[in-house]
């Protein structure tokens, strides 16, 4: 008998994981691991002003190489409920299509490789054809993500667990499954510029100095281009994303003035060069007479790229096998827990459309459940192969 992905991530979608609640969903995947011969550690996380995250990590086989597939069945939550088709968290199936939170961002991806899996074991007598396969999975990535992934890859590595290649299984697709690998991502770095001024009555400016003016002029100068981008990635891009002054009164001059910004960055910048060239360009524009200050929130998004090489061929070769697509490599979109994997093995995302995630009506073609799960086998006996 075959696992059957359209089940798991039926069962799946009917917990309600909104993060940080685990919802039942590593409660269902333990107990189908463990009958299938994985052992499953369960391990909650915490951290002062934080909320406590339980997470999973499972493995069968003892030996390198070590494949794991790494994922979150924490969701966002769904917004306004009435507004849903089909309620959120039922699991309902409509002309070859399963609607839920989470459908494919990313419950739907762990069901098709958990059923990839058992049939890969299934196949060779309750165990890999060699080495081990593992799944590395957190309640913990929609949020803050400080419980999660990075505290998981860190147990995992006290005690002595290794791993060769990593598949994560976020949507990577944009249009149609077989389309998009990400084999990297941009950076993330959060600023706030902030220009004080002195206060007073607009009707006497002289006696005042209004930080805005010094504000627009420093962001105009910051917001200028990157770069024009890399071999793998798009320009990197800096936006502004609130200017914050806070003052009601209609004939006050503010005393400070602030605004916040983020940056996407490509390979040819470091956390280090963006705050230096940033620094400059409103040294440049403040021409000594803008006193300003930038503050830089801490920031655990490195930029990374996954360097072709067998691993990736190996997909690839897969997706094609059986999508009949050959995917494009891609860098482009938000971060995810690759950033954190990349520090261990070299990791490749993969998974379903992304389309409707974090939208109403989430939804998933169970065709595409089939699909992604024989990808994922085929992967799988290819790497042991
Ligand atoms: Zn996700």
């Amino acid at each position: 008998m075959t696992a059957d992905p359209l089940a798991i991530a039926r069962d799946l979608l009917r917990c309600p994981s909104v993060t940080p609640a685990e919802g039942g969903a590593l409660v269902y995947l333990h107990d189908l691991l463990a009958k299938a011969g994985f052992t499953v550690h369960r391990m909650t996380f915490a951290e002062p002003g934080t909320a406590s995250i339980e997470n999973l990590y499972a493995r069968i086989g003892t030996a390198q190489p070590n494949l794991v597939f790494a994922g979150h069945t924490d969701v966002v939550p769904p917004g306004e409920e009435r507004a849903w088709r089909h309620p959120p968290f039922a699991g309902d199936i409509e002309n070859g299509t399963l609607y839920g939170r989470g459908a494919v961002d990313m419950k739907g991806g762990i069901a098709c490789f958990v059923a990839a899996a058992l049939d890969h074991v299934a196949a060779n007598n309750g165990m890999p054809k060699r080495g081990s396969i593992s799944l590395l999975i957190t309640g913990d990535e929609e949020s803050v993500a400080v419980n999660g992934t990075i505290k998981l890859l860190h147990w995992a590595a006290e005690r002595g667990e290794k791993f060769d290649h990593c598949l994560l299984g976020e949507p990577s697709n944009v249009a149609t499954l077989g389309d998009t690998i990400k084999a990297g991502r941009r950076g993330s770095l959060n600023g706030v510029l902030v220009v004080t001024g002195k206060q007073g009555h607009v009707a006497y400016p002289d006696r005042a100095d209004n930080p805005v003016r010094g504000l627009v002029k420093l962001i105009a100068a910051i917001q200028a281009p990157l770069d024009d981008g890399s071999a793998q990635f798009d320009p990197s891009n800096l936006e502004f994303t609130s200017i914050d002054i806070g003052n009601k009164t209609v004939n006050l001059i503010p005393g400070e003035a602030r605004a916040r910004f983020n940056i996407r960055f490509n390979d040819r910048h470091t956390q280090e060069s963006l705050k230096r060239l940033i620094g400059q360009r409103a040294e440049a524009a403040a021409e000594g007479r803008v006193r300003f200050a930038i503050e830089w929130e801490p920031s655990n998004a490195d930029v990374f790229i996954t360097k072709p090489g067998p691993f990736t061929e190996l997909a690839s070769a897969a997706i094609a096998e059986v999508t009949g697509r050959k995917p494009k490599l891609s860098t482009t979109g938000g971060t995810s827990d690759a950033r954190f994997v990349k520090n261990y093995c070299p990791v490749l995302e993969f998974g379903l459309v992304g389309q409707t995630m974090h939208a109403i009506d989430e939804c998933v073609p169970v065709a595409d459940l089939v699909a992604l799960t024989a990808v994922y086998r085929r992967i799988i006996d290819k790497y042991f192969g």
